[in-house]
């Protein structure tokens, strides 16, 4: 006799006299996810099917994730969280939304810069796929060598030049974070006020509209995650494509510490009720086949050293690049100490 695994027919299971093997079978996770790419659900369904273990998916953004696990509080059905950007997930785990993980596999893969804090008792969260945050600027009217660190942005030579988003960005508050790391906390402040000195205009809008600042003449010089050239540089619309051909892209502090790196992770939920399968599902994650498959959804990079990168015309044009090793965990965490000074500074 074939048992079904689904709620809906617990009760025909009944009368077909196997509801104890429907409910044995009947293994699921929560998963609270800030990402929402067709190509994850595929993944997710070989997860299933590997290992019988179903997926609830709750779909929202980033903020919106974080406020419906803190009404639910001890309540949460929620087993996994997938949020974007460090400085999300070290202000969740500092929240208490999340709990330590102790996995050998996860702790083998994923390089300790890309984990978030760890007492003892295992990472409060995992990156699983990695972006960088690179200058664009305009080819007709900036050398490359004025753009090529972070640094320079803050640079008289560069006054009137730089369009940013807001500086209490997640994307922002972390590399301004990493910036703090590099540089101490005099410098970091000098550098911000130096950016503000250079703005072409009062921060606004996203990553795309800087690119897109810079390509009109708004402004000759922006900060931007890959995957939003990425996209950019993959699209078949004809204003993308103009776009792409004003802009060129630096890898900045190749000479010196690296291009910064941040993540999208994931976390087992404080209050989760299927840990086991939680973890299982980080572990299936961070493997070799989904690594780049999972990175590639968003035009990312697989935080698992040496995992293949998908075939993606985009990444491989940026080429290969000097990453900073500063923990994100460290660059996320001094997000307060940033914002102050943002304050300071008067960068909105
Ligand atoms: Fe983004």
């Amino acid at each position: 006799m074939k048992c079904f695994n689904t709620r809906v027919i617990t009760l025909a299971a009944l009368l077909l006299g196997c509801a104890g093997a429907a409910t044995a079978q009947d293994k699921a996770l929560n998963l609270y996810s800030a990402r929402h790419y067709q190509t994850d659900e595929a993944l997710y369904d070989n997860f299933t099917k590997a290992t019988g273990i179903r997926i609830n998916r709750v779909d929202a953004d980033d903020a919106g994730i974080v406020a419906r696990l803190k009404a639910e509080g001890s309540a949460s059905p929620a087993d996994v969280v997938l949020l974007v950007d460090a400085a999300r997930l070290t202000r969740a785990e500092s929240e208490g939304l999340f709990q330590p993980v102790k996995s050998v596999s996860l702790e083998s893969r994923i390089p300790a810069a890309l984990r978030g804090r760890d007492d003892g008792q295992g990472s409060s969260w995992f990156g699983l796929t990695t972006r960088a945050r690179v200058i664009v600027y305009s080819k007709a009217s900036v050398k490359q060598e004025d753009v090529d660190s972070y640094e320079e942005l803050a640079d008289a030579k560069n006054k009137g030049k730089v369009c940013t988003r807001s500086g209490s960005h997640p994307y922002n508050l972390t590399l301004f974070g990493a910036m703090l790391e590099h540089l101490g906390q005099v410098k970091t402040e000098a550098w911000l006020k130096g950016m503000v000195d250079n703005m072409a205009r009062a921060p606004k809008g996203g990553d795309t509209d800087q690119i897109r600042a810079v390509a009109s003449g708004e402004c000759a010089i922006a900060l931007t995650n890959t995957y939003y050239l990425a996209r950019l540089m993959r699209s078949d619309k004809a204003d993308d494509k103009a776009v792409m051909e004003k802009v060129a892209v630096v890898f900045p502090n190749q000479q010196s510490w690296g291009t910064h790196v941040n993540i999208a992770g994931g976390a087992v939920a404080r209050y989760a009720k299927n840990r086991a399968e939680a973890v299982k599902f980080l572990e299936y994650l961070a493997s070799d086949e989904v690594q780049a498959q999972f990175a590639d959804g968003n035009n990312e990079w697989p935080a698992v050293p040496g995992a293949r990168t998908a075939n993606n015309p985009a990444l491989e044009a940026m080429g290969k690049f000097k990453a900073e090793t500063v923990s994100v965990a460290n660059a996320g965490k001094n997000q307060a100490a940033i914002q102050q000074m943002l304050d300071r500074v008067g960068y909105k």
